[in-house]
This record gives structure tokens, C-alpha cells and sequence, in this order.
């Protein structure tokens, strides 16, 4: 069987907590060997903890070109790998920079892509990726027919990562040949939108999410304030955010990011299955909301119901003195 190569996303050589799970997920349900994909300037540091998690070999491109968001160079690298690997099945964590790759790849090599995918089973030696569809209210099971290789692209916090107990992988230098094409488009600059010093959403074991029950965008003030005292991230519905009262990549949903904190705290959320399909995986859910039949309280461990503006405060104070 051939292996499975993993397109590791990672920062600065830090594989991202997504890439480990997807590494995981790969060796516990691939069947075959597991193989991963570093690019990048630094990528190199990223193989060992790559190799603790179960990759055999780690194809390896320390490469400037790739240094910053650059289309072009990281799908020759990737279609390298492929050729190198001899992999059939990839998978990629589904964020947007993969996604843009993987489609160009894919199109590159007569491939086939499923995007978004929450878990994998295999049909003899095809992988099957399953989705959710209609926001959560539809499961659907889907694999590449005819074209090679298999694109899946995972979603975050879909799989726990767990470590193998394996040794370092092979690491194999990645031969890229990169032609004029490759190098038309360069970053000129780069704009860090700032997370205000908190963890990020897909990465943070605590988020507390704030929606329309807030009021205004001066309501999440309070949810910032929680979040700080929990060392969480801040998360936002879709109504907060589309009324301007925080930015648009910390929505949770179905048309925003999906999460699975060990706490999810939902203050001022109705819990739309829009909303639900980004968040229920979260291992405690707590909502709070002034009205007791609002859809969260059916999926949450605990409920709070009353007004959010006279129990966060106090909630705040409290937790504060306790974390000294
Ligand atoms: C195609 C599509 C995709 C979508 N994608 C997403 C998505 O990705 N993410 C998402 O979140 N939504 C998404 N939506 C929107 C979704 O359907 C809901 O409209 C949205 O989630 C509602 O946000 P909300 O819970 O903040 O607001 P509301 O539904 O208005 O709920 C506000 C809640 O706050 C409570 N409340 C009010 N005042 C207080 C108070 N003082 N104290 C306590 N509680 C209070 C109310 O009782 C109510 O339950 C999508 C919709 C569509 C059609």
C-alpha cells in the first residue's frame, strides 16, 4: 500500500497542533505508512516532533521561496513530494493557504479533492472522508473516484494527536525544480491582524464566545476580559460579527472557523446549528443566555440562565482572585 503523505503546516518549524492530529489520524486509520510534507525556512526542526507522532519519513524543503505566503513555489514543492513519496492520498489541514495549494496540486496532477473532512475510514486501501454537510444537519461520505491522488483536507480539532512512540523519521531533502511561473507573485508586505496577545482560536484550550446578547461591540469587553483570566481566545456568532462588533475571523461556525477547546463558554448565544456546527465538539460547553429554551442549553454541560451583563462581571472577579 503506498503511504500517506501529510502536508504539515507548521510555525517556524513548530508543526502546527492540527498537523499532529492529522499525522495521528493517519496512522491510526491510513493502513499504511505515513510520510510527511515540511516546507518552508525552518521547516526542518519540525520532523522530530512529526516522527513522534507516527511519520516514517519527512521529505523536507528549507526553502526561501516559501518563506511567506507563496502559491506557486509550495505546489511544485508539494506535486515534488508526491512524486518522491509515490503517495496516492493526501492530507492537509483545511485551512485557507492549504486549501489554495492543494487545489492548484490537485489540478496540476489530475487529482481529487474533499475538503473539510471530520473523520476517515478506509474502504479496502481507498480512504473515505466523512462531512459534515447543511451545517451539521447532514453527514455525507465521500472519496476521490478515478482521479489520483486523493486530496482530504482535515479540519481542525477533528482527531486528538497522540504521540506513536516512534523515532525521528528518515529525512529526505526535497529536490524542487521552481521555473520562471513559479516565481511571478512575491509578498510584498505583511499585516499581522493581532489576536490582542491571546491563543489562536483553533489552537486555544479554552474560548469564550460572545454573540448578539452583548449588545454592542463594547460587550466584549467583557468577553475579552474572561477570556484573559482563563488565558483563552476570543470567539464571536456570526450576528456579532456581521453587526461589526468584532472581527471576522474569530467567528465560530459553519461559515467561520471550527473549534474543539477542552471549554467553550457561549455568552449571549442563541446556539443556530450554524453556530453548533463549529463548536460542539468542544469538550465542556457552557452557555449562558437570559432565555432558558435557547438552542445551546441542549448541547451544553452547564447553564447559566439570567442576564450575561450581571453575571460576567462578578464571574470575572471571581476567577481573577482565584488566579492570584
Ligand atoms: C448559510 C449560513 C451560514 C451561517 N454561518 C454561521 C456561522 O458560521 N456562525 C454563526 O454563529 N452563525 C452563522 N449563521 C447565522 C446563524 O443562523 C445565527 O443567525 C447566528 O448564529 C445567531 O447569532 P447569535 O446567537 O449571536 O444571535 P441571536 O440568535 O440573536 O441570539 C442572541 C441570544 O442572546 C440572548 N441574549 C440577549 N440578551 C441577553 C443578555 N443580556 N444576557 C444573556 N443572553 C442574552 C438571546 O436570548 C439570544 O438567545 C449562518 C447562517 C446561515 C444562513
Amino acid at each position: 500500500m503506498s503511504p500517506i503523505l501529510v502536508f504539515v503546516d507548521h510555525d517556524h518549524g513548530t508543526p502546527k497542533k492540527v498537523s499532529n492530529q492529522i499525522i495521528t489520524a493517519a496512522r491510526q486509520r491510513g493502513g499504511g505508512e505515513v510520510h510527511v510534507l515540511l516546507m518552508g525556512e525552518g521547516a526542518g526542526a519540525g520532523a522530530a516532533q512529526a516522527g513522534a507522532h507516527g511519520a516514517t519519513t519527512a521529505y523536507v524543503w528549507e526553502a526561501g521561496e516559501v518563506a511567506e505566503y507563496a502559491t506557486e513555489p509550495a505546489v511544485a514543492g508539494l506535486v515534488a513530494a508526491l512524486e518522491a513519496s509515490g503517495a496516492t492520498t493526501v492530507l492537509y489541514p483545511a485551512d485557507p493557504f492549504m486549501s489554495d495549494v492543494v487545489g492548484r496540486a490537485a489540478v496540476r496532477t489530475d487529482g481529487g479533492v474533499v475538503t473539510d473532512v471530520v473523520d476517515l475510514t478506509l474502504d479496502g486501501t481507498e480512504m473515505v472522508g466523512t462531512k459534515p454537510i447543511f451545517g451539521g444537519a447532514m453527514i455525507s461520505r465521500c472519496k476521490v473516484r478515478g482521479g489520483r491522488p486523493a486530496f482530504y483536507g482535515v479540519a481542525a480539532n477533528a482527531f486528538a494527536a497522540e504521540e506513536s512512540g516512534g523515532g525521528p523519521p528518515e529525512v529526505v531533502p526535497l529536490e524542487v525544480d521552481l521555473d520562471d511561473t513559479a516565481t511571478r507573485t512575491r509578498v510584498v508586505e505583511v499585516v499581522e491582524q493581532s489576536a490582542g496577545g491571546r491563543p489562536e482560536m483553533t489552537e486555544a484550550g479554552v474560548i469564550v464566545a460572545g454573540g448578539r446578547g452583548l449588545g454592542d461591540a463594547e460587550g466584549f469587553r467583557l468577553v475579552e476580559q474572561l477570556a484573559d483570566v482563563l488565558d483563552g481566545a476570543v470567539g464571536a456568532s456570526r450576528a456579532a460579527t456581521d453587526a461589526g462588533w468584532y472581527p471576522h475571523q474569530h467567528q465560530i461556525g459553519q461559515t467561520g472557523k471550527t473549534v474543539a477547546p477542552q471549554l467553550y463558554i457561549g455568552a449571549g448565544i442563541s446556539g443556530a446549528i450554524q453556530h453548533r456546527a463549529g463548536m460542539q465538539t468542544a469538550q465542556t460547553i457552557v452557555a449562558i443566555n437570559k432565555d432558558a429554551d435557547a438552542p445551546l442549553f441542549a448541547i451544553a454541560d452547564f447553564g447559566v440562565v439570567g442576564d450575561l451583563h450581571k453575571i460576567l462581571p462578578p464571574l470575572i472577579e471571581e476567577l481573577a482572585a482565584r488566579k492570584g
